[in-house]
């Protein structure tokens, strides 16, 4: 078990928005911010998902959540879930901005409808979630994390709307951290490799491709959602009071190799 970097209660009284939170890593942080005792604002496209995840965070955890129905895309829905989240929960102390697709293709196979698609979801959509909640962050001094990826450094073949919408993501993640850590923000992403989740086994196009490209890894295997989790906690918690700005690879030793 790796150790934990917060006690089991630590996020009692906080409150925590995750983007794109019904699925893969999202899922897996929801579930372990409620086994914290947050509470919760979830954003996602999918309402069948949302409601299934909020009443099981209700029913299992005790927890109390919020499912909002929202496209990332959409600055005006964003603005709209975030006013309906502060206006039920008092503020946000945490933003996970997490929401994400992936597409693949040669660069000459990628149709400007692609780039757009990925760029307004993987990138604009941080940017809108970030803008809708600096107000409450700045006011309690919260804390955010962006999911990037491996590929928002070292570019992964056939991805490239991906690879450069997580170029950008890296970039706002920087551009806040300089601006916002004086007014008690710090601002980090976590940088993935192929980690199991239906975004991944989509991208590869199947389980034995994805499982066999991890093979010839260090870790010689994909990552499971929840080796993702302590990383995020890590960094929104003091024991990285002096970090921001910065991206930490999760990825079992792939860019290593
Ligand atoms: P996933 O596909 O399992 O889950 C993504 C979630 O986001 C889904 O619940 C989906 O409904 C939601 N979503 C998609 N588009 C949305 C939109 N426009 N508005 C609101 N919600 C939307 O994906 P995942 O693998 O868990 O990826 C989560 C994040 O981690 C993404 O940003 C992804 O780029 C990043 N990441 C994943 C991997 C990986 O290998 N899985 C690697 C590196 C980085």
């Amino acid at each position: 078990m790796p150790r934990k970097v917060f006690s089991s209660q630590a996020y009692r009284h906080k409150v925590v928005l995750v983007s794109g939170g019904c699925s893969g890593i999202g899922r897996a942080l929801a579930l372990r911010f409620a086994r914290a005792g947050a509470r919760l604002a979830i954003l996602d496209l999918d309402q069948a998902a949302l409601d299934s995840l909020v009443q099981h965070l209700r029913d299992h955890l005790g927890g109390e959540a919020l499912g909002l129905r929202c496209d990332v895309a959409d600055a005006d829905a964003v603005e709209r879930a975030v006013a309906l989240a502060v206006e039920r929960f008092g503020g946000i102390d945490v933003l996970v901005n997490n929401a994400g697709i992936t597409h693949r293709g040669t660069f000459a196979e990628t149709g400007l409808g692609v780039f757009r698609k990925v760029m307004a979801v993987n990138f604009f959509g941080a940017v809108h979630c970030t803008r809708a909640a600096l107000p409450s962050l700045l006011e309690r001094r919260g804390q955010i994390v962006v999911l990037s990826s491996l590929t928002g450094f070292a570019p992964l073949l056939y991805r490239s709307a991906y690879n450069a919408s997580k170029h950008a993501v890296m970039g706002l993640t920087q551009t806040a951290a300089l601006e916002y850590f004086k007014q008690g923000i710090r601002v980090n992403a976590v940088c993935p490799g192929p980690i199991e989740t239906p975004m991944s086994l989509h991208g590869f196009g199947s389980a034995d491709a994805l499982h066999a490209m991890m093979a010839q890894t260090p870790a010689g295997r994909a990552g499971q959602p929840d080796e993702v989790v302590q990383p995020v906690l890590f960094l929104l918690s003091q024991a990285a009071s002096y970090i921001s700005g910065q991206g930490l690879t999760v990825d079992g030793g792939y860019t290593v190799q």
